[in-house]
């Protein structure tokens, strides 16, 4: 009896220590296999690395007193970027923070995992600690139509930091420049790294794409339409020599990359600009659409 009583709580045991913990459990969507594709870790310049997966950026910043990330993609991402910052050498409990973009499931899904894993504090924007303690978007998110289709694992405590405030850890000084407009609490993120003498302006830029919800319309509210714009005009005006989009196809990251082993390669003073102008274009063509079927709607 005492043996099988012990055979079982070593099968339950073992059946515990395999099981999934619930903040890795993939959540599935049309593109999520895509962007969870594996992707090398590489160094972007001097502490600053990339350790998404091939369709969703996170960055690596070794402030020297520990290390701060930048998002954690989908749930399923977690352990690929685990994954990564072991592949660079670094420890994983040494991850003091993990910092957000913006509220959304393939941005923010995996931040539970790699909190849990490091026992990093999580920081973010008010509007967007708000969405990530309640594990999925605020009723005002122009998601927010898709409804059950936005949860991700929700993340308690998280830390605000104000807009245009900054985290100092190490070397490092990392500002938050509320960039509303994608999300209510979408932010981007900028940082000096150096190399040497040589240092240049980083950029984590969150999206600016207007994207909703069926049923939701930004040219429905005139001052989220000024403010949208506003963001899109506060990234365009950053100091910004490397920038990494949120979606790293919405940028050059993955071209310069193959350009060799040049250090500078990833270097584009132009490249918040023209991301800016790109976002600018969407908006307005979102918004001639929205106009459209409205009269198309009115004619019927
Ligand atoms: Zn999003």
């Amino acid at each position: 009896m005492q043996r099988t009583a012990l055979l079982l709580l070593a099968l339950l045991a073992s059946a515990f220590s395999y099981a999934q913990p619930a903040d890795v459990t993939p959540i599935e969507c049309g593109n999520c296999a895509r962007w969870n594709t594996p992707q090398q870790p590489f160094r972007l310049f001097g502490n600053s690395y990339y350790i998404g997966t091939r369709g969703l950026s996170a960055v690596l910043i070794d402030t020297g007193a520990g290390l701060i990330v930048l998002d954690g993609a989908l749930p399923q991402s977690a352990p690929r970027i685990a994954e990564n910052i072991r592949t660079l050498g670094f420890e994983l409990e040494d991850v003091r923070w993990v910092l957000n973009s913006h509220a959304h499931f393939d941005h923010a899904g995996g931040i539970a995992a790699l909190a849990r894993l490091s026992g990093a504090r999580v920081g973010a924007s008010t509007r967007g600690a708000e969405a990530l303690r309640l594990g999925t978007v605020t009723a005002d998110d122009p998601q927010a139509g898709y409804g059950a289709g936005n949860a991700f694992p929700a993340l308690e405590p998280v830390t605000v930091i104000v807009d245009g405030g900054t985290l100092t850890l190490g070397n490092t000084r990392i500002r938050a420049h509320y960039t509303p407009g994608h999300t209510p609490g979408s932010t981007t993120w900028s940082w000096q790294s150096c190399e040497g003498e040589r240092c240049v302006a980083m950029v984590y830029a969150d999206s600016l794409n207007a994207v909703a919800a069926p049923g939701f319309r930004f040219s429905d509210s005139p001052t989220r339409v000024k403010q949208f714009r506003a963001s899109i005009a506060r990234v365009a005006r950053l100091h910004c020599d490397i920038m990494v989009p949120v979606h790293p196809e919405f940028g050059e990251l993955f071209a310069r990359l193959e350009q060799g082993s040049d250090t500078l390669r990833f270097v584009d003073p132009n490249a918040c600009r023209r991301y800016a102008a790109a976002a600018r274009k969407r908006l307005q063509q979102t918004i001639a659409d929205e106009t459209d079927s409205a009269h198309v709607l009115r004619a019927k």
